[in-house]
């Protein structure tokens, strides 16, 4: 069971600050910016490349929840959207997260 999973089911706990009955969103436990939040579906995808057809509108709506949560946290100059994938992604926890950065000027390229 991935430490997710726990936050999804109660068992450990987070800094919730969207919840509704596809998708949570928590604070990063380890901010890499002003704010970082994770988005994450209740439905245990482990990451984009594992996504299915029948997962579009999920896939979509994590996707506004995201832009929810960036406007609740007033990031009105910018901010990125990150999904991490697989090992050479850089992805630790095996169940699908969107990043939301900001807060700060962002570079590019990505490490
Ligand atoms: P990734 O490396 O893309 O899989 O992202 C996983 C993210 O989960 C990292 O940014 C971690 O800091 C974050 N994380 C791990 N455990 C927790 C937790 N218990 N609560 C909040 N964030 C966590």
């Amino acid at each position: 069971m991935t430490i997710f999973q726990r936050i999804l089911d109660g068992e450990i706990p987070a800094d919730v600050v969207h919840e509704d009955d596809l998708a949570i969103a928590f604070r990063d436990i380890s901010p890499q910016a002003p704010t970082h939040i994770l988005v994450i579906p209740r439905k245990p995808i482990v990451s984009i490349q594992s996504a299915e057809e029948v997962d579009q509108a999920l896939l979509g709506h994590l996707m506004l929840v995201a832009q929810r949560v960036a406007r609740a946290e007033g990031l009105d100059d910018g901010y990125r959207i990150v999904t991490n994938i697989g090992q050479q992604g850089g992805q630790s926890v095996p169940h699908l997260h969107l990043h939301v950065l900001g807060g700060r000027q962002l570079t590019w390229p990505p490490g």
